[in-house]
């Protein structure tokens, strides 16, 4: 029904399909790489390339450290979230090694082959990646539909509802189900994805490049617009865009689950681009969280700064960070440095007057729901390791933590925006100490010098600044 337009999808693979396409598919879809059919490699082999080079999300680092699900079954969280640290999505990394262990221990160390099972059986398997993985290394004849393939679809049926509503979401799915090729489901996912990637882009689509324009219907509304503003212009006749039933058609305009809403109608300014239609996005909610980078002096004069580890759940699950502290919006600054103080005293080992806490500055960072602004201070211990270690008595319900070097908090599980955070507080130091761009490098030439700050007589710190002809013949009722 559909062979028209599944051939001319199809003409988007690009001769090094595998490589190129996979990478649109693999960015930031680690699930990936545990897809290879009838083997536990952890690996997903597409002949022509070496998909690895063009993954985003995973490097040899990954592959050459976990090359089986065995391996990767065997890592700790914290090795897994070291290696992923700084790539964002930490949450996949966890769930990825989740799913590792359940195909070892559970699943006899073979992989789901179907959407069905590997949605079911499979931790943080959704419905795309459970197609992508079955079509693409299983042959299972089932469509994918994901951020590219919603926008090709949208333009080329024309679906101006919110495209996240229920309504559309199993509209499209129908779709992308009904359209794939049966003798190419890999290749011709992955042709949609690509064409949504490249051609259909958000808001430069190349329709004139386009292999399917012939059956958009997106496009042909287009050209009946500016035929019709021709024909007013000019007085001719109007013309013929094509045989195909357009959008205006759908007996149930006005109430359509699907069209474009009665509220914001098409718009010639924006063309294909009126599709798809998305509801307004919610804001991400304001956080302030005060944040202290403790340091003392290591065994051997070196530098070394408190990290502690987050809850294993929830955001940034087993991740380490400087102490930090919620904030109440609306706090003052001094009673930001309270709450904060009492919070890192038993980390210190020691009495420290409030006008030790230097602070930094502000760092803001945007989580995908949350807009968080770490208040950042920093606190340079008088002691030793000794005496800098903790209060062991009242760290009893404290959660993991420990004292790293520079280059150690480099190499730890932390997130992004820990290391904004640090950056700041280098920032502050060299600033501090005059030592401009060579500051990096001095620190770690000569560490034994590095948080030597003056002290005033009082014990404060001085201040510092611190298919598609059938496709578009629309099924009965729709
Ligand atoms: Fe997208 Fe234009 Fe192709 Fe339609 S013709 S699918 S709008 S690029």
């Amino acid at each position: 029904m559909y062979r028209p337009i599944k051939a001319c999808f199809l003409q988007c693979l690009p001769s090094n399909l595998r490589t190129i396409s996979s990478a649109t598919w693999q960015k930031s879809r680690p699930f990936g790489r545990i897809c290879s059919p009838g083997t536990t490699n952890a690996s997903v082999t597409f002949p022509g390339g070496n998909w690895l080079q063009a993954n985003p999300m995973l490097t040899e680092e990954h592959m050459q450290k976990w090359p089986t699900l065995q391996a990767l079954a065997k890592a700790s969280l914290e090795e897994v979230n070291e290696l992923w640290a700084g790539l964002g999505y930490y949450s996949r990394g966890k769930r990825l090694q989740e799913a590792a262990q359940k195909v070892v221990s559970e699943l006899a160390g073979q992989m789901p082959a179907t959407a069905e099972e590997l949605q079911r059986l499979l931790p943080g398997v959704g419905k795309y990646t459970a197609g992508a993985i079955a079509s693409i290394s299983y042959g299972q004849v089932t469509g994918v539909v994901d951020g590219n393939v919603i926008r090709v679809l949208c333009r080329v049926r024309c679906i101006g509802a919110d495209s996240s509503s229920p309504a559309v979401t199993d509209r499209l799915w129908d779709l992308a189900n009904s359209l794939v090729d049966p003798a190419r489901p890999g290749d011709f996912n992955q042709a949609m994805m690509e064409l949504g990637a490249t051609v259909c882009t958000p808001r430069a689509p190349l329709c004139m490049e386009c292999p399917v324009k012939q059956h958009c219907r997106a496009r042909c509304r287009v050209e009946k617009e500016l035929e019709f503003a021709s024909k007013r212009l000019l007085g001719k006749a109007a013309f013929s865009c094509s045989q195909a039933p357009d959008i205006e058609e759908c007996a149930a305009t006005g109430s359509c689950s699907l069209c474009l809403p009665a509220s914001e109608p098409w718009d010639s300014s924006l063309g294909v681009a009126n599709f798809p239609r998305r509801a307004a996005k919610k804001q991400p909610r304001a956080e302030r969280t005060a944040t202290c980078v403790l340091e003392r002096r290591g065994p051997r004069g070196e530098p070394e700064y408190l990290i502690v580890q987050r809850p294993s759940s929830g955001l940034l699950a087993g991740l380490w960070e400087f102490p930090s502290l919620a904030l109440e919006l609306g706090l003052k600054e001094k009673q930001q440095r309270e709450v904060l103080l009492a919070h890192v005293q038993a980390w210190a080992g020691e009495a420290v007057a409030r006008g030790r806490l230097r602070h930094v500055g502000e760092v803001s960072h945007v989580f995908s729901h949350i807009h968080q602004t770490y208040v950042v201070y920093s606190l340079l211990l008088g002691g030793d390791h000794k005496t800098a270690s903790g209060r062991r008595d009242k760290m009893l319900e404290r959660p993991a933590f420990r004292w790293v070097t520079q280059a150690e908090f480099q190499k730890a599980a932390v997130s992004t925006a820990m290391k904004k955070v640090w950056k700041a507080f280098e920032r502050q130091i060299c600033e501090g100490r005059g030592s401009g761009q060579g500051c990096k490098r001095k620190r770690a030439a000569n560490p034994s010098r590095a948080g030597q700050w003056k002290v005033e007589a009082d014990g404060s710190l001085p201040p510092r600044q611190f298919s598609l002809d059938a496709f578009l013949k629309a099924p009965a009722g729709e």
